[in-house]
């Protein structure tokens, strides 16, 4: 689980909808696609009907009651990419109208709430390769800005990935994070320094996975540090079930303010 996961950066995880296509060249070995999509088909999670290059709606999730318990920090369609240009406007609005509604309900709470007792802090948080679209959908949406429920990321994997996309993410007016995973080359983020908080993480999960140069995590935590952007390092090694956490001899497991996971 998530929350019980120290190198990851999610409390749980919310997907009502399923499925992507390789993309790019973090997608190489897709931990969802390899890995997640056909054991969750094994256990009956998910219809047969899955397959790769086919978003899918798991009707069952679209209900407000099914995000309604989940707090902390909440990761939006994790097993796919919203983004991705198969997957409708409206479906990308059926999400966010869900999302919307949950985040306004405790709002609602948290202003009632007796003297001394705790906010509820809980976090949406959604990342994608797809960073036009994501930076599209998102001013469409809210003209005003991405609500304060709401943190945007983009991820990437080099320094090609990070000058295509980190532009767009930087036009999203809101909560805006990189997340870097998996790191496959050197990436020098001075050009995109307007954001809340950079998650780093070497490739695991099959021995092919290709090695993360720890200089290169260095560059970016000193990038990081200078500028008093929160950083968090999920793992640098190369093993998904001993993953090795530490850079430098300490881990790096800083959150935004009023993430609380
Ligand atoms: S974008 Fe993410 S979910 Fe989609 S294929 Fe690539 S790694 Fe997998």
């Amino acid at each position: 689980m998530a929350k019980h996961n120290p190198g990851d950066i999610l409390t749980s995880d919310w997907n009502p909808v399923v499925g992507c296509q390789r993309y790019s060249a973090g997608c190489r070995d897709c931990w969802w696609l390899d890995g997640i999509m056909p054991w969750q088909i094994r256990l009956g999670n998910l219809p047969k009907i899955v397959v790769e290059g086919q978003p899918t709606d798991v009707e069952a999730r679209f209900d407000p009651a099914k995000l309604r318990p989940k707090k902390g920090i909440v990761g939006v369609v994790q097993h796919g990419d919203l983004f991705w240009d198969k997957v409708p406007d409206a479906t990308i609005d059926r999400v966010l109208d869900i999302v919307d509604e949950v985040a306004a309900e405790r709002e609602a709470r948290n202003r009632r709430r007796q003297e001394g007792r705790p906010l509820d802090t809980t976090k949406y948080v959604l990342w994608s390769k797809r960073a036009e679209r994501m930076a599209d959908t998102m001013a469409r949406r809210y003209p005003k800005g991405v609500p304060a429920h709401l943190a945007c990321g983009v991820s990437i994997e080099n320094q090609a990935l990070a000058d295509e996309r980190l532009p767009h993410l930087l036009r999203m007016q809101g909560r805006r994070f990189v997340m870097i995973e998996p790191m496959l080359g050197p990436i020098d983020l001075a050009a995109y320094a307007a954001v809340d908080w950079v998650v780093l993480g070497s490739e695991t999960g099959t021995d092919r996975a290709r090695p993360m140069d720890l200089d290169w995590a260095r560059t970016v935590r000193d990038f990081a540090v200078a500028r008093f952007i929160p950083f968090f390092v999920k793992q640098v090694g190369p093993s998904h079930k001993s993953p090795v956490r530490t850079l430098d001899g300490r881990t790096w497991d800083e959150f935004p303010d009023g993430f609380v996971k």
